[in-house]
């Protein structure tokens, strides 16, 4: 089980880090230290880390590339 932060999906750098988000009952909260980026609340740490190991990057492009019915150029 690999519950290791990667990276910052958004700026790269290897900067997240755990805030308890209180008493919620989503209080798992991984914030970037450099850009304050964050995937978002989860309600377990596991949870929390796979968030933001699988998170792409915000505001580039909209989601494409699993289009159904790809063509082939
Ligand atoms: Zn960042």
């Amino acid at each position: 089980m690999s519950t290791e932060l990667g990276p910052c999906p958004q700026c790269g750098k290897p900067a997240g880090e755990f805030k308890d988000g209180g008493s919620g009952r989503f209080r798992y909260l991984v914030v970037c230290g450099a850009c304050a980026w964050s995937p978002g609340p989860a309600r377990v740490k596991d949870a929390a880390v796979k968030l933001w190991n699988e998170a792409k990057p915000v505001a580039t492009k909209p989601p494409e590339g699993k289009a159904p019915g790809r063509r082939d150029e």
